[in-house]
């Protein structure tokens, strides 16, 4: 998958992986498994194989074809940091990123150790480039671990998704991190969000200094319920960045 995408908070998804395995309870409902096993068995069908996990190779250059800036989410259907993605493919991944150096990449993962060692390995003591966005992401206050390791890797940005927020969070240290984006689940099967929990850490990265990005409240369908919080659209984003450079 390589195009435009609906998500608020990027312009186009960049899969060069896809599948994955559940690892907690923010997984439950995961949109990209629904997807991804609705194809299960169609010979030809990107998704064959359904939700398994399958590197893609041939996808590897795609973004150094794209011309104008764009903010790329990488891997919206599957997690890079997946165990049994080898290390040397990530690395593969990272170099295609490097050298498009005209877009903003955004990795998202939940495995956020291998994510820290990774960045460790690569960077060493330095930070990484900071049109290379890598963030975790969190569904309730049992999780906050991953912030810590987030917060030990080397990244250019760091951002957390709090999404599908489904249990209050609590206090966040927000030390080092550049971007908050919430979210409620969205599908048929989708939780309970609440706004206080939502306004509890808004309060927070607007008391750090912290950009926030409120992307919606969810329900049956992404749209459902809308975004505004409080009587607006929350839609701060971290400077500075490639992309935002272009389009100003
Ligand atoms: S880590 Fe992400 S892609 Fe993988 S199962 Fe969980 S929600 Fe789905």
């Amino acid at each position: 998958m390589a195009d435009r995408t609906t998500i608020e908070w990027t312009d186009a998804t960049w899969n060069p992986v896809t599948g994955c395995t559940k690892i907690s309870a923010g997984c439950d409902n995961c949109y990209a498994e629904r997807f991804s096993e609705r194809f299960r068995g169609t010979a030809g069908h990107p998704f064959e194989a359904g939700f398994d996990l399958t590197l893609r190779p041939e996808r590897l250059e795609q973004p150094l074809h794209w011309r104008g800036p764009r903010m790329v989410f990488v891997n919206s259907m599957s997690d890079l940091f997946h165990k049994k993605v080898p290390r040397k493919f990530a690395s593969r991944v990272f170099d295609t990123m490097e050298k498009a150096n005209w877009h903003s990449f955004q990795v998202l993962t939940k495995r956020s150790s291998i994510l820290r060692d990774f960045l460790r390995a690569r960077y060493g003591s330095a930070r990484g480039p900071t049109h290379i966005w890598c963030g975790v992401s969190i569904e309730d206050g049992k999780r906050k671990s991953r912030i810590d390791h987030l917060r030990d890797a080397p990244a250019g940005i760091r951002f957390l998704s709090i999404e599908p927020l489904i249990a209050p969070v609590g206090r966040l240290n927000l030390d080092g991190i550049d971007w908050v984006i919430v979210g409620g689940e969205s599908g048929p099967r989708a939780r309970e969000i609440r706004v206080e929990w939502v306004r509890e850490i808004r309060d927070q990265c607007t008391d750090s200094g912290v950009a926030f990005f409120f992307k919606q409240w969810g329900g049956l369908r992404p749209k459902s319920g809308g975004r505004d919080l409080d009587g607006r659209e929350w839609s701060e984003f971290p400077k500075p960045t490639n992309y935002l450079a272009a389009a100003e």
